[in-house]
């Protein structure tokens, strides 16, 4: 017999090629994972998930999360399973879906939050990677919900940057607004938080981007090409550079090809979690990689292994911290797109739209006295005018009302840019605040 923290002891038992199709290696004995071959998992009663629950049957496996780039340990993900006093291990698809039906979800989630709480705390003396939870979206409904997990990380003496939460997409379909408060309640008390299964289901791209949350879990029936199919890659890229313009960091789930890592690698994506690096592990086996997991040596720079794409990002982050706001503008169209840096608070505009629109905005955050010359500077006939007059770049300063009431000097450059693709014209607005 085996043991471990928190479960009921167990033992081997024999598998059974017919109903059976997944094993785990735990210690150095084998487990079976109980799934019928036809890939539908075997239902439990609600009542018999609670009993599990109250005899400790539940336990929490580790899958580890690593840098793309790098293959060095970052963070894990908890997934609990049921450990039957037989031995048998039931996988969460066959209970979770039931414990869904009702508030038996929301005493499972928290228990693995505990139980999270407790190996985060063994982890004390070594380095401390943060640990994912899943939390079902019946949380969102949950009064004072970050207040409980504050009180129970701060229970066990743990930052709370070490937890993260996890809410799938799905959990997005409605109620909209309460999940919005839901997750900023979250982040304001320390946490970070991560759309999970993202790609899995009718994402709503124009959702997603009004969510503050820190990452993006791409779900693994996107890489269900292995990262071969031409449509598949392009899907892919866009989203990784879409998550990345919105501040959020990606992990990719389920990789479990060297091809799936190699394009992985080209997109930027910050982490990756799978079958190639891991899978999920007991507690006892997790600790042991923490203590001793120093990554392989092989890609440890990440100059030399960077894609375009990657230092692209380094040259916009590093653009960012000396111009917060740069603006893309299409004078033709009368559009444009505006990045920000994470830090850049004032102005609150939205990041694409009319031109014009933000050029009226800009008038009316500005200092009265400047107003004139800003809109007779900036207005977009006066700026095809430059253009075709052969100007390359227009600078003018002002005095910008900022968020908090006050007003700073702001410097714009406009620069003038051409494309291969097009002869729209287009320009690039520099913004910059500048010492009074
Ligand atoms: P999930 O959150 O998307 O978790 C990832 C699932 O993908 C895990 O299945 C993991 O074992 C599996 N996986 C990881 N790497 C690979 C890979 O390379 N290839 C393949 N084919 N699969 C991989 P698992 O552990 O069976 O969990 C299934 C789902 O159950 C989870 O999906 C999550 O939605 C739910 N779940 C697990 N634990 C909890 C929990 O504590 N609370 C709640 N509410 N849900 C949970
Ligand atoms: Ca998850
Ligand atoms: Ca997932």
């Amino acid at each position: 017999m085996l043991s471990y923290p928190g479960c009921k002891q167990y033992m081997r038992i024999r598998r059974n090629p017919m109903e059976y199709t997944e094993t785990a290696d735990i210690g150095r004995r084998s487990i079976l994972i109980l799934r019928r071959k036809d890939g539908i998992y075997m239902r439990y009663s609600a009542a018999e998930i609670r009993n599990a629950l109250n005899n400790n049957e539940l336990c929490v496996y580790y899958q580890p999360m690593c840098v793309t780039m790098t293959g060095q340990l970052k963070s894990a993900e908890a997934l609990v399973r049921w450990i039957r006093p037989d031995g048998t291990i039931i996988p969460p698809d066959s209970f979770i879906p039931e414990a869904e039906g009702s508030d038996l979800i929301m005493d499972i989630d928290w228990y693995v939050t505990e139980q999270v709480c407790r190996t985060l705390e063994k982890q004390n003396m070594m380095p401390q990677y943060p640990i994912s939870v899943n939390f079902s979206r019946k949380h969102i409904h949950e009064k004072n919900f970050a207040e409980r997990l504050a009180s129970m990380m701060d229970k066990y003496d743990l930052p709370h940057p070490l937890l993260e939460i996890e809410i799938t997409e799905s959990a997005m379909v409605d109620e909209e607004a309460l999940l919005l408060d839901w997750i900023i309640s979250i982040r304001k008390a320390g946490f970070t938080v991560a759309i999970d299964d993202f790609g899995s289901g009718l994402s709503s791209l124009q959702f997603i981007k009004d969510i503050p949350a820190d990452v993006l879990k791409i779900d693994k029936s996107l890489l269900s090409h292995n990262c071969e199919d031409e449509k598949e890659k392009i899907v892919l890229e866009s989203i990784f550079t879409f998550a990345h313009r919105l501040h959020m960091k990606t992990v990719a789930e389920g990789v479990e090809t060297k091809e799936q890592l190699a394009f992985l690698r080209s997109c930027d994506c910050n982490k990756i979690q799978g079958y190639l690096f891991a899978k999920p592990m007991p507690e006892k086996e997790y600790l042991e990689l923490c203590q001793t997991y120093r990554g392989t040596d092989e890609f440890n720079d990440i100059l030399e292994v960077q894609s375009t794409s990657s230092s692209l990002n380094l040259l916009i982050e590093a653009v960012l911290y000396r111009y917060p706001l740069i603006i893309f503008t299409n004078l033709t169209r009368n559009t444009y797109y505006a990045m920000a840096h994470q830090d850049f608070t004032s102005t609150n505009c939205p990041s694409t739209g009319v031109f014009d629109e933000l050029i009226e905005h800009g008038v009316n955050s500005m200092h009265p006295e400047d107003r004139e010359l800003f809109e007779a500077t900036f207005n977009r006939e006066n700026l095809i005018k430059e253009y075709k007059s052969g100007t390359k770049m227009i600078r003018l300063t002002t005095r910008q009302l900022g968020d908090d009431g006050i007003y700073r000097k702001v410097e714009t450059v406009d620069c003038f840019v051409s494309s291969d693709y097009s002869t729209d014209i287009i320009a690039i607005t520099l913004c910059e605040n500048l010492a009074d």
